[in-house]
C-alpha cells in the first residue's frame, strides 16, 4: 500500500468569524492511499481547538509511509486504524484523513459506495444546514439571501451582538435555524434566557452553550431548555460520549475530532444506546472530508456538512444537493469528482 499526500490552501469565500476569531482560508491536507491499481483520498483539516497544526500532520504522515508499505491489503481497516492511532497521542484529524482514505479506497475495490459499508439509507439523509458566519447586519442579510438552496440555517452565536444578528436573519428568511453558541455564553441564566428566546425566533436546537469544562453550568441548561442541547466542543471521541449523557440532549460527530468514518460510526451507535441524539458536523473542509461524513449522516438526527459551499477554490465538485439535503452517489467509494 502507497501513501502520498499534498498540502491545499482552501479560501472562504467570506472571512469567517468564531467567537472573535477570524479566518480567511484553511489549509487541508489530502491524503492518498493506493493499492491494487485502485486510489482512495482523504483529506485531514486541522483545527484550531485541537492543537494540531499542519507540520504534526505532514510529519505524521511523513512517518506512516514506510508503515503503509508494509500493510498487505485492506481486509482490515480498523486495525490499520488501530496503529494509525497508537502511534502517536492526538493528532486527530490526520488520523481522520487516512481513515476516509482507507474508506474511499476499500469501497472502490469492492465496488461498494461508502453509505453501504456503514448501512445507511441515502433516502433518510436529513436536511443539511447551512452557516450564516458573523458580519455586519448588511452583510448578515446579503448570506441569508445567498443561501436560498439549504432549508435550515446555521448561526454561530456567543457574542455582544447575538440579538441583532437573528434580527438581520429574520428580516430575510423564516427558514428554521440552529444555533452554536461555541462556549461562548458565560452565565447559565442568560444562557437560557437567550434559548427561550432563540426558540421563539424559530431555532430548532442549540450546540454547545457554555464552555466544555462547566459540566454542571450545561447539565443545568440542558435540564432547563426548551430546546435539544448539543455538545460539540466537549465531546470528541468514543470515550468522551458517556460523558455527554445527563449533560447533553445530543453529540456532534465530526471526521478531524473523532479519527473518522469507523469511529465516526462507533460513536453514533454508542450515543443511541445512550439514548443521546445525533448531529453530524465538519470543520473547514472540501468536500472530500464532507462526502466522507455524509457516507453516515443518513444515521443522524441533524446534519451539518456545509463546509465546501463557504470555500471559494474547492478543487472537488460540491456533493450534490436537493431539496436542502445531500444526495448520495452510488459511485463505489465517495464519489469523490474533482473540478
Ligand atoms: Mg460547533
Amino acid at each position: 500500500m502507497k501513501l502520498s499526500f499534498e498540502k491545499f490552501e482552501l479560501k472562504k469565500k467570506y472571512p469567517f468569524t468564531i467567537s472573535g476569531h477570524t479566518m480567511l482560508s484553511q489549509t487541508v491536507i489530502y491524503v492518498t492511499i493506493e493499492h491494487g491499481g485502485y486510489s482512495g483520498t482523504g483529506e485531514a483539516s486541522p483545527g484550531y481547538y485541537f492543537n494540531e497544526t499542519v507540520d504534526d500532520v505532514i510529519n505524521f504522515y511523513t512517518s506512516l509511509v514506510p508503515d503503509f508499505e508494509k500493510f498487505p491489503n485492506l481486509d482490515n481497516r480498523q486495525a490499520i486504524m488501530d496503529f494509525v492511532d497508537q502511534k502517536r497521542p492526538g493528532l486527530t484529524a490526520a488520523k481522520g484523513g487516512i481513515d476516509i482514505a482507507l474508506n474511499d479506497l476499500y469501497g472502490k475495490m469492492s465496488g461498494v459506495p461508502c453509505y453501504k459499508l456503514f448501512g445507511a439509507n441515502p433516502a433518510t439523509m436529513p436536511i443539511t444546514s447551512f452557516t450564516i458566519g458573523m458580519d455586519e447586519p448588511a452583510m448578515i442579510r446579503k448570506k441569508v439571501r445567498e443561501a436560498t438552496d439549504f432549508k435550515l440555517l446555521k448561526i454561530k452565536l456567543g457574542g455582544e451582538r447575538d440579538r441583532e444578528i437573528i434580527e438581520a436573519i429574520r428580516a430575510e428568511s423564516d427558514q428554521p435555524l440552529t444555533v452554536d453558541a461555541n462556549q461562548g455564553w458565560t452565565d447559565r441564566q442568560e444562557a437560557l434566557d437567550m434559548i427561550h428566546w432563540l426558540k421563539e425566533k424559530g431555532t430548532i436546537f442549540i450546540e454547545q452553550p457554555m464552555p466544555a469544562d462547566r459540566r454542571d453550568d450545561n447539565a443545568w441548561v440542558t435540564e432547563h431548555s426548551p430546546l435539544p442541547v448539543v455538545a460539540d466542543e466537549a465531546v470528541q471521541r468514543l470515550a468522551d460520549v458517556e460523558k455527554a449523557k445527563g449533560v447533553y440532549h445530543g453529540i456532534n460527530i465530526k471526521m478531524s475530532k473523532c479519527t473518522g468514518m469507523l469511529e465516526g460510526h462507533k460513536i453514533l451507535q454508542k450515543a443511541r444506546s445512550l439514548g443521546l441524539k445525533v448531529m453530524i458536523g465538519c470543520m473547514g473542509e472540501s468536500s472530500v472530508a464532507i462526502l466522507g461524513a455524509a457516507a453516515i449522516a443518513p444515521l443522524c438526527d441533524w446534519v451539518d456538512l456545509d463546509s465546501s459551499w463557504l470555500m471559494a477554490n474547492n478543487p472537488y465538485e460540491d456533493p450534490m444537493l436537493k431539496d436542502g439535503r445531500i444526495i448520495l452517489s452510488d459511485e463505489p467509494g465517495l464519489g469523490l469528482r474533482k473540478k
